[in-house]
């Protein structure tokens, strides 16, 4: 076994933000690596996530995860290799996925990794359509959703990781219509010529409730929201009688400092008999057999696409998980180590 390495380096959240976080929340520190104790393996890291939820972690709130502590390293998903293993489950030279992202080299307990299987998709797929966001994009739709064939389809924050396979898979699954919202005239491009979403329109160039209206005359059955705020407002507007929504994320107010108004319009639910369902994806593991199978093999026959945008090197993380909040991914944002 080639010699381990001694340090290695991990980010610590060193401040809570206020507002959007800044480079001063953050500090990236050189830790020791120790030889994994019983039970544990040794990872280097070769992808990391950053993914929105995470904002709500560096609040000091009570929510369905922990917060981050302060001067500890932040987690997350990530995938790499074992180069070291204490647990007869696994061997040096396995690919695992596992939670202990933002640093460089990571001690896991055996039972919080996954193996995954380099051959069968490349490595950072399993954080993106083949992990988390896949599954909750299927999940969302098909489950909390209720999608049946001919429903008309809306999902905002549609060109990013979880946006970008709902519209697809409402499109594989019989939807009459899909229409997507983004925040930039490429995105919206790749949407409709690249991903076969029916309509699409940037939020940024006037107001959601008209462009919705213009991209989806005959309204909306399901509404999956990824953004909340003037999204949803204008989805109730939209929505044929009987509609359902998941209520998936609100990245629109995750910097907020203060608490943004409930849509004005939320008296719609009774006289549309709306269902607006909130949802976690650690609700519906078990779906993640079909999901896995179902999406994998659209990968395979180039009936779902995927992007990723990349940033390198542990120094870009911070960067890259604040870009992603701003809007600079198409697809997942993965840093690579
Ligand atoms: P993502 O969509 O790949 O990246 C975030 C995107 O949000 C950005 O690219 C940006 O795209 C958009 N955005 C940022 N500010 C916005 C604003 N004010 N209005 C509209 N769009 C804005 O991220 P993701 O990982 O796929 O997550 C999408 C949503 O799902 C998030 O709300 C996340 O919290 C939620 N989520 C929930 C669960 C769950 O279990 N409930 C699991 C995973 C994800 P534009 O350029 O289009 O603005």
């Amino acid at each position: 076994m080639s010699a381990l390495p001694t340090t290695g380096r991990e980010w610590h959240l060193v401040a809570r933000p206020q507002g959007w976080p800044t480079a001063e929340d953050f500090a990236l520190r050189e830790a020791a690596v120790e030889a994994p104790a019983a039970g544990r393996i040794l990872v280097r890291n070769a992808f990391m996530s950053v993914d929105p939820y995470m904002r709500g972690r560096m609040n000091d709130v009570k929510s369905y995860v922990p917060p981050f502590q302060l001067d500890r390293p932040m987690d997350g998903g990530a995938v790499g290799e074992v180069i070291a293993s204490a647990d007869d489950r696994f061997q040096v030279g396995d690919h695992v996925l596992h939670g202990l992202g933002w640093r460089e080299y990571a001690s896991v307990k055996a039972e919080h990794a996954t193996k995954v299987d380099p051959d069968a998709a490349p490595l950072s797929a399993y954080l993106g359509v083949l992990g988390m966001p896949g599954l909750t994009a299927y999940a969302g739709l098909l489950e909390v959703a209720s999608f049946k064939k001919g429903d008309a389809v809306f999902v905002s924050g549609a060109a990013g990781a979880v946006g970008s396979q709902v519209g697809q898979i409402a499109r594989l699954k019989g939807a009459s219509r899909v229409i997507g919202s983004a925040g930039s005239d490429d995105k919206v491009r790749y949407l409709v010529d690249e991903l076969g979403f029916d309509a699409a329109f940037n939020y940024k160039n006037g107001p959601v409730v008209e462009q919705l209206r213009a991209a989806a005359p005959g309204g909306i059955d399901v509404y999956f929201d990824n953004v909340g705020g003037e999204h949803l407002e204008a989805a109730l507007t939209a929505f044929n009688v009987h509609g359902r929504a998941t209520i998936c994320g609100m990245i629109s107010v995750y910097n907020d400092t203060e608490a943004s108004p409930a849509p004005r319009n939320l008296a719609l639910v009774i006289g549309k008999r709306l269902r607006l369902q909130g949802m976690l994806v650690g609700d519906h593991a078990h779906l993640q057999e079909q999901f896995v199978s179902d999406v994998a093999g659209w990968v395979r026959s180039g009936d779902l696409k995927y992007r990723e945008t990349r940033a390198e090197g542990i120094d870009t993380a911070v960067d890259a998980f604040v870009g992603m909040l701003r809007g600079q991914n198409t697809g997942k944002m993965i840093v690579a180590l």
